[in-house]
């Protein structure tokens, strides 16, 4: 019988979910990822296979799960998770949200697993606190375009919580913010592969209403180092995970310009509903309790992004929808 601890990882083939996959056969763990591909992408996982240490599911997690023999850890990463993937597909958003965790928390209770979910910094809503501490309850518009998504993620804290409390399962709780780096989906809509895909098509870069609205971007690599102190600590209540350092997207057009060296300028569209004005995490819970925060700054991550996105081919960087939230708009 093997000796490796086993962890299922759900959304394993999709940005975050797949440098965890890294991380945890890196500490030699056996890794048995999950993914049903709606937004993940197998690329993401392809160097994994050959390992002996390595399994994959094409499984929808919404739907019943089973793993054979014995589970350590579940991290539940499955989810659409930017503003255009809600919008396109709402429904999955909120199934992975509530019956997706469910599966998970159930299937830790059976094999005795610790789960640790993906929450968001969504769960703040368009806040008015600021910046945000985890002791914040949000503001929240549970019928607006998000609201399936931030909705989803509050009610999957909720029966974590519940199950923590009343089936004693153990369960982690991390708040995530805005995190960058290679491997983000070109056209998900998100700023920063919409801003390098526009400079390397040669494209004016989109800013969505006057650009002062701001958001704090983290660095894959830092997000994953808290996350895997935060599983092996034993602090059960929600911890923001995210770079402190705030930018309005503005300012951040203005770096991926001189990052890219391109030409173009920029042009201003209509700000999406409910798009929150600002966000900055207060780490200092993680600080605290996980002895971490963030190493990798913006001008660091950002150069080790682009050179990832430098590598597609012009027939991926070309196959993008044009970054385009018109026609999803709700009103
Ligand atoms: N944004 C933008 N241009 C784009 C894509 C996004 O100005 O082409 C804005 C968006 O309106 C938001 C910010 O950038 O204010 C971050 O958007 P993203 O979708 O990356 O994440 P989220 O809104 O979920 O933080």
């Amino acid at each position: 019988m093997s000796q490796k601890k086993r962890i299922l990882i759900t959304g394993a083939a999709g940005f975050l979910g797949s440098h965890l996959c890294d991380r945890f056969i890196a500490e030699d763990y056996h890794v048995i990822g999950m993914d049903n591909l709606i937004t993940g992408n197998l690329a993401n996982i392809e160097h994994l296979f050959p390992l002996e240490n390595f399994e994959f599911y094409n499984h929808d997690v919404s739907k019943f799960i089973h793993v054979a023999g014995e589970l350590d850890y579940i991290l539940h990463f499955a989810s659409p998770a930017s503003p255009i993937d809600y919008l396109k597909i709402p429904i999955q958003t909120l199934k992975v949200g509530s019956l997706g965790i469910h599966n998970c928390l159930g299937l830790a209770k059976a094999k005795g697993a610790r789960v640790l979910i993906a929450s968001t910094s969504e769960v703040y809503g368009d806040p008015n606190v600021h910046p945000q501490k985890e002791e914040y309850w949000g503001n929240v518009n549970p019928v607006g375009p998000r609201g399936v998504y931030d909705e989803a993620k509050r009610f999957q804290e909720a029966i974590t919580m519940a199950y923590h409390t009343f089936h004693g399962v153990e369960t982690r709780i991390v708040r995530i913010f805005n995190t960058y780096g290679p491997r983000m989906r070109l056209n998900d809509g998100r700023v920063l592969p919409a801003f390098i895909g526009q400079a390397l098509r040669g494209e004016d870069l989109t800013i969505f209403g006057d650009g002062s609205q701001t958001r704090s971007f983290c660095y894959v690599d830092d997000l994953v180092e808290g996350i895997y102190r935060l599983l092996h600590s034993d602090y059960v209540q929600p911890v923001n995970i995210g770079n402190p350092d705030e930018i309005t997207i503005k300012d951040f057009a203005e770096e991926i310009i001189k990052l890219t060296g391109t030409d173009q300028k920029v042009i201003y569209k209509e700000l999406p509903v409910d798009d929150p004005k600002q966000r900055q995490p207060d780490i200092t819970k993680a600080r605290e309790i996980l002895g971490w925060e963030p190493k990798i700054d913006r001008a660091e991550g950002l150069k080790r992004t682009y050179a990832y996105f430098k590598t597609l081919s012009s027939e991926e960087l070309n196959k993008v929808e044009h970054n385009n939230f018109d026609k999803y708009i709700i009103r």
